[in-house]
């Protein structure tokens, strides 16, 4: 599984709005799983320390951009 793994790029939103790129303001993106279990974690008195973490990468730009939780629905392009 690489970071373009997918043939098209996805459209992300969170309820009723459509995720846009922070940087350029584009909103496709190539989606990627980041897991956040590593070293150094318990620093970080969280519940979330041992989930993985939703990264959405702009495929115009390559912003990063990364959530937890399951707020973010992903919609395939047309
Ligand atoms: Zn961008």
């Amino acid at each position: 599984m690489g970071l373009f793994s997918r043939a098209k790029p996805v459209t992300a939103t969170i309820g009723d709005k459509t995720v846009s790129c922070l940087m350029c303001g584009h909103n496709e993106f190539w989606s990627r799983e980041i897991k956040l279990n590593t070293t150094g974690m318990e620093l970080f008195d969280v519940a979330w320390a041992n989930q993985s973490a939703l990264g959405l990468v702009c495929a115009t730009c390559g912003y990063v951009h990364e959530f937890v939780g399951d707020a973010v629905r992903m919609w395939e392009s047309t």
